[in-house]
């Protein structure tokens, strides 16, 4: 037994058994597994990787995938690590989504990113539980994990605002790191924790888009709010 496992023992969160902190038996009671994927701008089934045509004008994203429904154990699961700064939580929850992440279309010259945090958050949590996740990812699918974006400023917590307020907030919120990365890659995922109304996602497909038109982006999400059609 590793010191750590002794001073901070993993019990699942539905259920206190030993040995992982989200055991299968309650992701199979609890937790809603979105094997069917929806169209991020109408809700409406879709084949996975994609998004209807009439919807594309819409949004910069060219698909969303998600692994569970933002609700129930996973809602408290997320909430409770975010502000409790227990990141082993997300090593576990990103082999998990590593693993889903087998429903993925093989996307040739592939990249793998995630959405910085806001520096002042990052220091007060210490980590970016989007990263711990999309590493997990871009490892298990054997694809370059990169640090393409970064903040330029520290964003207010969208919680409660309109669409206008959250495009305000998040206007040159984002700057890439390098122009150059973008060029070796066709296929970009943008890995979060969870998928609300996509702003933030979006404005990020926007922006590496307006440096590379050809380049497929993509975000993969452990979560999305269940039933959110983007407004
Ligand atoms: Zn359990
Ligand atoms: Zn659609």
């Amino acid at each position: 037994m590793l010191v750590i496992d002794w001073l901070f023992p993993k019990n699942c969160y539905g259920c206190s058994k030993p040995g992982e902190y989200l055991c299968n038996d309650c992701i199979k009671k609890h937790c809603s597994v979105r094997w069917d994927q929806t169209c991020h701008v109408c809700n409406r089934n879709v084949s996975v990787g994609s998004i209807h045509i009439e919807c594309g004008a819409q949004t910069y994203l060219d698909g969303v995938f998600c692994m569970f429904v933002y609700d129930g154990l996973i809602k408290k699961i997320v909430h409770d690590v975010k502000y409790n700064f227990y990141h082993d939580v997300f090593n576990e929850l990103g082999v998990k989504m590593a693993k889903f992440s087998m429903i993925l279309p093989k996307f040739e010259k592939l990249v793998i990113t995630s959405v910085p945090l806001n520096p002042k958050k990052k220091n007060f949590r210490g980590f970016n539980q989007s990263k711990i996740l999309a590493k997990k990812v871009a490892k298990y699918q054997g694809v370059e994990y990169l640090e393409i974006l970064k903040r330029t400023k520290n964003t207010k917590s969208q919680v409660g605002m309109s669409l206008v307020e959250r495009q305000t907030n998040l206007k040159n919120a984002f700057k890439l790191t390098s122009k150059e990365i973008l060029k070796n890659f066709n296929n970009l995922i943008i890995v979060d924790d969870v998928y609300t109304t996509g702003s933030t996602l979006n404005e990020c497909a926007k922006l590496i888009k307006s440096h590379n038109q050809s380049m497929n982006v993509y975000a993969f999400t452990l979560a999305r709010a269940p039933g959110g059609v983007m407004d």
